[in-house]
């Protein structure tokens, strides 16, 4: 929001809420206009507020952010998606609640992605659409390194440049993504780990096709699990190193 902007109206969607005082909320929100926005939602825990029913968790509401002295006043909240099909289990709810939190942790206050917004949104309808949660998810965790300047490198070893030949190799979240057999001991120390050929090709079809081309995808058990723990462990080590780095916050500015 400039200086000059008194008042914004945008869509949005909730990625965090907290209890604040008597009866405010404290709530984050990825918006489409303004990127990541704290604020609060005053009285919206009372009986009677008007807004209260549209501030869940990874729901989609247009709202009415205006500048307050600290923190910025949400004063208007119109559910626009409230995601049912996801909001009706334990797990769809887990579901939701890990995109957002993904969503949260590699944005910055008033930073907007609108690339970002969209991926946000695609999931979340997807994931309720009631479609494979594993393809969606993954394809989601990829897509979002990529937009955050993290994309891991499937096709040409990160050490040597070489083009990835048919045979099992390595990869390294540390080093950002396949090392060639030849280069795995070129730098000592780093954690390098084993990855076959074939759960390389399913992870380069995941970050190279849209959503659509994915969700017919009829994916061996096996698979899934390789395919689970390469991007938990990639995910987890980029976020740990980079997340408050300056490389990091500027990458995601640009
Ligand atoms: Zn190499």
């Amino acid at each position: 929001m400039s200086a000059r902007e008194r008042s914004v109206r945008t869509e949005g969607i909730i990625l965090r809420r907290r209890d604040f005082g008597e009866s405010d909320r404290i709530l984050v929100l990825f918006t489409r206009k303004l990127g990541r926005i704290s604020g609060i939602a005053k009285g919206s825990r009372k009986p009677s507020s008007k807004i209260a029913g549209h501030l869940e968790l990874f729901m989609r509401s247009s709202f009415l952010i205006s500048r307050g002295r600290n923190l910025h006043l949400i004063t208007q909240a119109e559910v626009l998606d409230s995601f049912e099909g996801l909001r009706k289990d334990l797990q769809g709810i887990g579901q939701g609640s890990y995109i957002v939190e993904l969503v949260d942790a590699v944005t910055f206050e008033e930073g907007s992605n609108l690339n970002l917004y969209e991926l946000l949104l695609t999931t979340l309808e997807a994931l309720d659409s009631g479609d494979d949660p594993m393809i969606i998810t993954h394809f989601f965790e990829l897509h979002l390194l990529g937009l955050v300047g993290f994309q891991p490198e499937f096709f040409i070893c990160v050490e040597c440049g070489k083009k990835i030949t048919e045979q099992d190799q390595y990869i390294s979240g540390e080093l950002g993504g396949v090392v060639c057999p030849s280069c795995r001991t070129a730098v000592p120390g780093a954690d390098i780990r084993p990855i076959s050929v074939r759960m390389l090709k399913y992870l380069r079809h995941f970050q190279r096709s849209s959503l659509q081309e994915l969700i017919t995808l009829s994916i061996p058990l096996d698979v899934r699990k390789g395919i689970e723990e390469v991007i938990r462990y990639y995910l987890t080590h980029t976020l740990e190193r980079h997340l408050n780095s300056p490389e990091f916050l500027n990458s995601i500015k640009e």
